[in-house]
């Protein structure tokens, strides 16, 4: 008799699950380590019809997206968190053992993980300078490559990818690969938004979500803009039901002129925190380096970054460790908070920053 375990795929056997914050654990009580809006917005129930079936895609949900994004309803696409896209647009376009995906670390982990599950091979092509993409050496990879991820601003670093270098990336691809602009971010720098180039690229797939700047990660609701023939294969592999009734309900109220204005509003302030919680952070003896950031989270490298993170994860702070990404050794995320927790952040570092110092001189 074998093992249930050796039942399983190969690749499943083998699979490392994403680390999620939330699987990692912790017993915080200031959360700055899943780039989530602090603070709930509150919504009401108001379809009481769970007898029901879901639309697949919820009419309103979908309408409502297309206007907030300028683009027609036949160009969105509705999924159980971004994350459902990245997987949708492995299953609709690679044939796994034969095709595959191309990504440039350091960068957002589920391209790998969903690449893994589905047996789906994955290269990767490190960013180059100031996480920028490496053109030339993206373009010696390519051969069977059928989707590139770029993460615009990416997660973790911050940045935005200069949009000339995407724009000859789409040039590149034209006809062989659908490259996907990752905008979870997009908000917090809503103009460099890659929609308008959809009416020239037929090959461009961008992926947005409510989890961040709507404050929304735990409805998981994401969205698929691109043009019409690129959604309709997507639609071919997504579940009937791919979102229950009260999240749609809760999607529409969201995606509701209010519900814009006031994600727009938190957008403003949180800003501000940022750009305070950057000057402070490089105030402290202990930072190294502080990256700028286009998003609502900062990237900092720390003189001693397993330091930082174990003592600020005992006094209830919990922030993200990138220490195993490439090229971001020493370095931690830090979500924007509320602007308290962002000051709780800065005191207990400016106190270890004086622990060392006077370590220093004994
Ligand atoms: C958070 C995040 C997502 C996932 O969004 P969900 O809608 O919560 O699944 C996708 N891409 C990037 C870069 C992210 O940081």
């Amino acid at each position: 008799m074998s093992k249930i375990e050796d039942l399983a795929r190969a690749n499943v056997r083998q699979l490392t699950p994403y680390q999620s914050a939330r699987r990692l654990g912790g017993s915080g009580d200031v959360w700055l380590n899943a780039n989530e809006y602090p603070l709930a917005v509150p919504f009401d129930l108001r379809q009481q019809t769970l007898n029901r079936y879901p639309e697949c895609q919820p009419k309103a949900v979908i309408e409502r997206y297309a206007a907030y994004a300028g683009l027609s309803p036949e160009q969105v696409l509705v999924s159980r968190g971004a994350d459902e896209g990245i997987e949708l647009l492995m299953r609709a376009f690679c044939e796994p053992g034969k095709d595959a995906v191309l990504f440039c670390p350091p960068t957002y982990g589920m391209y790998s993980v969903s690449a893994e599950t589905l047996g789906v091979e994955y290269r990767t092509v490190p960013a180059q300078e100031g996480w920028q993409l490496n053109l030339s050496a993206i373009a010696e990879k390519l051969d069977g490559v059928k989707l590139v991820y770029v993460c615009s601003p990416n997660n973790p670093t911050g940045n935005l990818v200069k949009p000339e270098a995407i724009r000859q990336l789409l040039e590149m691809t034209r006809g062989k690969a659908l490259v996907i602009a990752d905008e979870a971010y997009i908000e917090f720098c809503p103009t460099a938004t890659l929609t308008g180039w959809l009416k020239e690229y037929p090959h461009l797939v961008i992926l947005r979500t409510l989890s961040k700047a709507f404050a929304l990660a735990g409805l998981r609701c994401g969205f698929t803009l691109a043009n019409a023939e690129v959604i309709a294969l997507l639609l071919k592999v997504i579940a009937p039901y791919p979102l229950s009734t009260p999240v749609a309900d809760i999607a529409a109220q969201a995606l509701s002129e209010q519900g814009v204005a006031l994600m727009k509003e938190h957008v403003g302030e949180l800003l501000a925190t940022r750009d305070k919680l950057i000057s402070d952070l490089r105030d402290c003896r202990c930072v190294e380096k502080v990256f700028p950031s286009e998003t609502n989270y900062v990237l900092a490298r720390f003189t001693d970054s397993a330091l930082v993170f174990k003592t600020l994860w005992d006094q209830g702070i919990i922030l993200r460790d990138q220490n195993k990404q490439p090229g971001l050794a020493g370095c931690l995320r830090i979500s924007v908070g509320t602007a308290e927790e962002c000051d709780r952040v800065i005191s207990a570092l400016q106190k270890l920053s004086g622990a060392s110092a006077s370590m220093e001189q004994a």
